[in-house]
């Protein structure tokens, strides 16, 4: 009999050193270097990368240098930079070393703190890290931890609107049961009332909640409120719903939009709610984050009137993906509708209900400690230093407004509120698809030259371009280059026609063929 084979040392402290060392230098090289990438990934095809990789798993253990020439050259290639100052896509997705360091050392300590005894310092540093951020946003002390409500980190908004209906509707059953209506009809008529301008993640949730489609009324908006809900529209669609037998148990208003940052009116969308007795959920995923500046805080006004609030810390403040701040004021209704609770996890604190089981606020079980990517960034940043972040993109996004607006040939779409500007290049009256087909192929060449990456939306049957200032690198220079890229395709594609730009939207830009700062491991890959 030989030696038991007892397999590779996972996790050795000086091998974990050394490797930990190159990746930080790699990571470090990634943002020193970043701008030498194409901003969008320049891959095309789908599937490229079953071409590159083996089919199975290696048999033997292979080297972290093979793995890094393998990310080099074939996973960096595929990589859209969401990191560039020059992305300007969707709403940005904040990266900042307190974030990361944060990231870091949940990965390190890599407990699962789903009840406050799997490790009391996950629970209770969520606890405060959450009653912070509510003091930063002026959230009413009802969403603070002390009487019945509280802050939970959730992983997206998606998950956030999902939980929070999910509680909604436990709530609504057990209210109508109490009418004497019986559990299948309950469900047959449960009905969630929005704007045409909430987040796709609403229907999501009630797919998952099993509210039927037909049951989620979708109240649409137009120019004239700026792509905000109308009060008024929003009671009749209500006293509809009501008339042809539903019962509506949930509100949901946003604070920045997702096509154009627009802002419901929360206040009276409250009252509407606290009339038809339904839960009210206030999602400002994006928004949110410039709420800790007194100068935006009056867009959170009316939120004292919700039942739930939410906003994303990884959007837009400086916090690693991912982070979801979500507040109740009645956690019991979370807990109502999430709370199990099998032997194997049965301890006396949870019995003596002397604490915070997070498990209980979400739909998983297991959760990480990302409680501590938040607190590095308040604490590395300070508040005073998360306000002028944000102040300094809205600084930069009115440039751009102004830029926009100086320009003939452009137009903006809605008045700019937060960091996004929603605007287009004018087509001429009898343009046959009102300048789609314009906007679109600009959209394209200045997204294909590699130099900068914005996305669009739909407003009114408009095609929009979306341009999104939020990324923690982003400077005047950024934004003044994004801006000229976009008024030199712009004039291109006025005066040669949309075939001449696809035809020139492969060549190189001169800044970017000289960047002589590459590290040798991403060397292979700038354009
Ligand atoms: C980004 C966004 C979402 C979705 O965010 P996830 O966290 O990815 O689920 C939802 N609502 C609004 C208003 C958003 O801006």
């Amino acid at each position: 009999m030989g030696e038991a084979n007892i397999g590779p040392k996972p996790i050795d402290a000086e091998e974990f050193r050394k490797h930990a060392h190159e990746m930080v230098d790699f990571i470090a090289d990634y943002y020193r270097d970043i701008e030498s990438f194409p901003v969008r990934s320049q891959v095309s095809q789908p599937g490229y990368l079953k071409t590159l990789l083996p089919p199975a798993a290696p048999e033997d253990p292979e080297a972290l240098e093979e793995v890094f020439a393998d990310i080099q050259s074939k996973i960096i290639p595929g990589v859209t930079h969401w990191q560039s100052p020059n992305f300007f896509g969707y709403y940005p997705s904040n990266s900042s070393t307190a974030g990361l360091l944060g990231e870091m050392l949940s990965a390190g300590l890599n407990i699962v703190g789903f009840s406050w005894i799997t490790s009391p310092a996950a629970t209770e540093l969520e606890i405060i890290v959450l009653d912070w951020l509510a003091k930063l946003l002026k959230l009413p002390d009802e969403f603070l931890f002390g009487g019945n409500g509280g802050g939970v980190i959730q992983g997206t908004a998606s998950e956030a609107v999902s939980v929070v209906l999910l509680a909604a509707r436990t709530r609504a059953i057990s209210e109508n049961k109490r009418k004497g209506l019986s559990e299948a009809e309950i469900l047959s008529k449960l009905a969630v009332y929005t704007s045409d301008q909430t987040h796709s993640c609403l229907q999501k949730g009630c797919a998952i909640a099993g509210i039927p489609l037909e049951n989620l009324v979708i109240v649409p908006t137009d120019s004239s409120t700026n792509y905000a809900v109308s009060p008024a529209a929003m009671r009749q669609a209500l006293e509809d719903g009501v008339k042809q037998g539903l019962l509506p148990f949930f509100l949901c208003g946003t604070v920045g939009t997702t096509s154009s940052s627009a802002v419901d009116p929360l206040s009276a969308l409250g009252d509407i709610a606290k009339d038809f007795g339904m839960w009210f959920h206030v999602d400002a995923a994006y928004a949110g984050s410039a709420c800790i500046c007194p100068e935006f805080r009056h867009h959170l006004d009316g939120v004292e009137k919700a039942d739930s609030f939410n906003m994303n810390a990884h959007k837009w403040l400086l916090t690693n993906f991912d982070c979801s701040a979500l507040w109740v004021k009645e956690s019991s209704h979370l807990v109502s509708a999430l709370s199990t609770t099998p032997e194997f996890l049965r301890n006396k604190a949870s019995d003596l209900n002397q604490v915070v089981d997070y498990k209980d606020w979400q739909i998983p079980l297991g959760r990480r400690f990302r409680s501590l990517k938040l607190w590095f960034v308040m604490r590395m940043n300070g508040a005073s230093g998360l306000r002028s972040y944000i102040r300094n993109h809205v600084r930069l996004a009115k440039r751009f407004e102004g830029f926009v607006r100086e320009d003939p040939r452009f137009q903006l779409l809605v008045p700019r509120t937060f960091g996004l500007i929603c605007f287009r290049l004018k087509p001429e009256s009898d343009d046959p698809d009102n300048g789609r087909t314009l906007n679109s192929t600009l959209l394209e060449a200045v997204n294909s030259s590699g130099r900068m990456f914005i996305t669009h939306t739909v407003l009114s049957g408009v095609y929009t371009l979306r341009m999104a200032i939020g990324g923690p690198l982003t400077q005047d220079k950024h934004v003044d280059a994004a801006w000229k890229l976009i008024q030199e395709e712009a004039t291109t594609l006025l005066v040669k026609g949309p075939s001449h730009i696809l035809a020139n939207n492969l060549r190189l830009s001169p800044i970017l063929a000289n960047n002589l700062r590459l590290s040798p491991i991403l060397a292979n890959n700038r354009i």
